[in-house]
């Protein structure tokens, strides 16, 4: 089976039917998380808006995302989201930073139209001292970024899915509809706006080994790092429905070796400018997520989380187990010159 014929395959299957109104007015998710805020470690407060989703995982999707399952299968109205914001707002304990996923684009018309969009900023305007959004290149426009800052007066940060800085990793391997520079001049409006700029990096994308998926996230922080304020790492976790679960049930996709996120931070950091380089591993030390042996895996994960923290990557060269032969093995058995 082809990787076209593979993507093809598992998107079909993702998209749920259309919504209940009753359904369509309660929130996917939301939880209180470790973040970092001018050097200083706060609690974020993340909250997953149900809205239509991406319209990129119904024309192709990406490999890694499982997001559409969280979708409603059609556009929310402006009063399903209002009651989605009060929701959320009940259970809204002054966390300084807050995050507001839509599994697409918040700054996509169809996902959340212009005046839920001012709505959702403006109940924490005075409140958050910082708003993130993750949103698709196309969509940040100065005409869409310019009222965000008129109801939000702290700092807005638009999170953008650069995921590789090569083209080919980018469309072949990740399925993305853009190239690396429409990534890259998307971050500059933001900049531009007066935002905050932030580009997700995908650590090891299918069809490539840890050696190449190393090598690939390290050159994207060198090649993204003059357009945005700050590079997460993101290695693959396996979700539902998705290219990379097919091919990891049939043990052809393995998620990183924690090793791997630890010397894609140490040699990041290298090239990583002025930007800050983080990396908050979902499902750390899990079989469908990034781990090492099982043994040292929450201790590389709390050393992970505290260079991202204070951005002090030495330490990281410190951490040992006897797993990292494995890896260094596993490494060595790949083909030669994947690095190259
Ligand atoms: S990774 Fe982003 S662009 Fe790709 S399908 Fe998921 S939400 Fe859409
Ligand atoms: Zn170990």
């Amino acid at each position: 089976m082809s990787a076209r014929s593979i993507a093809r395959a598992v998107a079909d299957e993702r998209r749920p039917a259309p919504a209940e109104p009753d359904a369509a007015r309660q929130f996917v998710n939301q939880w209180v998380e470790a973040e970092a805020l001018g050097g200083k470690e706060v609690r974020a407060f993340v909250l997953i808006l149900k809205t239509r989703g991406c319209y990129w995982a119904d024309v192709k999707g990406c490999s890694m995302c499982g997001y559409a399952k969280d979708t409603l299968g059609r556009s929310a109205t402006p009063d399903e989201l209002a009651h989605q914001l009060q929701a959320a707002i009940d259970r809204y304990r002054g966390e300084p930073y807050v995050k507001v996923y839509t599994s697409g684009s918040f700054l996509d018309d169809r996902e959340v139209d212009p005046g839920s969009r001012r709505r959702i900023l403006g109940a924490f305007a005075g409140k958050a001292h910082r708003f993130l959004f993750e949103t698709l290149p196309e969509f940040t426009t100065p005409e869409v970024l310019a009222p965000l800052s008129e109801v939000f007066p702290g700092e807005i940060e638009a999170a953008l899915g650069l995921e590789s800085a090569n083209a080919d990793v980018l469309s072949r391997l990740v399925n993305k509809g853009s190239p690396p520079e429409e990534y890259f001049a998307a971050g500059d409006r933001v900049r531009a706006a007066g935002m905050r700029a932030k580009a997700y990096l995908l650590l090891k994308p299918p069809y490539l080994g840890e050696g190449e998926a190393i090598a690939d996230v390290v050159a994207s922080v060198g090649a993204a790092r003059a357009h945005f304020d700050s590079l997460s790492i993101n290695p693959v976790h396996i979700q539902n429905g998705t290219v990379v679960e097919w091919l990891y049930h049939r043990r052809r996709y393995r998620p990183p070796w924690l090793w791997s996120v630890v010397e894609s931070m140490t040699e990041g950091a290298a090239l990583r400018g002025a930007a800050r380089l983080v990396s908050f591993p979902t499902a750390g030390g899990l079989a469908r997520g990034p781990h090492n042996c099982g043994r040292c895996d929450r201790r590389v994960l709390a050393a992970i989380q505290r260079a991202s923290l204070t951005q002090e990557f030495e330490p990281l060269r410190e951490l040992e187990c006897g797993c990292r032969r494995n890896w260094e093995t596993v490494r060595s058995l790949e083909p030669v010159g994947v690095e190259a």
